[in-house]
């Protein structure tokens, strides 16, 4: 038999994420080791260094890989 109440907590949680703002994925640099990682933009950045673990993440501009230029 199905659980009428756990299909509404998944239902209500989906909902609450969807209420949240646009998050952007966004190509970050370790302020300390350098190196790379994702971070998400919200209303700020965040991000964490999966190297040294410092929350000192600068966001990088990333070349567009898929670029395509009139000859
Ligand atoms: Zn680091």
């Amino acid at each position: 038999m199905r659980s009428e109440s756990d299909t509404s907590n998944m239902t209500s949680l989906a909902l609450d994420l969807r209420h949240h703002p646009a998050v952007r994925e966004i190509r970050c640099e370790c302020a300390v080791c350098g190196v790379h990682a994702t971070g998400w933009q919200v209303y700020s950045l965040g991000a964490e260094c999966h190297n040294c673990g410092s929350y000192e993440m600068r966001p990088v501009s990333v070349s567009q890989p898929t670029v395509i230029r009139a000859a």
